[in-house]
């Protein structure tokens, strides 16, 4: 998972964002940094990519944008949006599918939590604290050290339930993306 606890390049979040930056890492902007697949870690609390398109699978879930802008490196995958604007279906899928084609799979630490960021200032690196919470095992914590952090963590991820007064104590049912 990470060989001798440490990695060159973390990614904090398997969204768009950090699917981005692992994009970008071998094909276009970072490039002349020369990051190595094998020592880039993507990590996620989530079981999958797709950020908030994985946690979010409410029905009649779409994109409000049209697909073809929306979706991130559509020439490079070749892929053709199947309609204008896409279910929330359709855009996890294409998350998925394009970390499957192109190795990111094998980067990618699902079900882990960065709990805490430390610069090491003495040997410029970051210190990261990782907690596991998997199923049926017990929870992990892992301390590991990466030259290089992406936040790439979203700001969307967290319902913020409106503040009605007497909401918690509502019965009926209630849904908040
Ligand atoms: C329900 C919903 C519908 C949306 N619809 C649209 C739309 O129609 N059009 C549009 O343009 N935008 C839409 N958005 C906005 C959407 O968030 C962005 O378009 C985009 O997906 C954000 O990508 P991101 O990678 O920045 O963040 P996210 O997709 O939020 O990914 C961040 C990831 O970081 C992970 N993470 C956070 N903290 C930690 C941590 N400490 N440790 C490990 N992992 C962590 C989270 O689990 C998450 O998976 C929608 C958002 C939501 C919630």
């Amino acid at each position: 998972m990470f060989p001798d606890n440490r990695c060159e390049l973390l990614i904090l979040g398997a969204g768009w964002g950090g699917w981005i930056v692992v994009c970008s890492t071998q094909y276009a902007w970072l490039r002349p940094a020369a990051f190595v697949l094998e020592k880039i870690r993507i990590i996620d609390t989530a079981g999958g990519f797709g950020g908030a398109w994985y946690w979010n699978r409410y029905p009649g879930l779409a994109c409000d944008i049209e697909s073809y802008c929306y979706l991130p490196l559509l020439e490079e995958t070749g892929y053709m949006p199947k309609h204008r604007y896409s279910s929330g279906e359709e855009v996890r899928t294409y998350a998925e599918s394009v970390a499957q084609k192109w190795g990111l799979v094998d980067s990618a630490v699902f079900q882990t939590k960065a709990d805490k960021l430390v610069w090491d200032e003495e040997n410029k690196e970051w210190q990261v604290d990782l907690v596991q919470t998997r199923k049926g095992e017990q929870v992990q914590r892992l301390n590991i050290r990466a030259k290089f952090v992406a936040t790439v963590n979203g700001v969307q991820n967290w319902p913020k339930i409106p503040g009605f007064p007497g909401i918690l104590d509502y019965q009926g049912d209630i849904f908040h993306s």
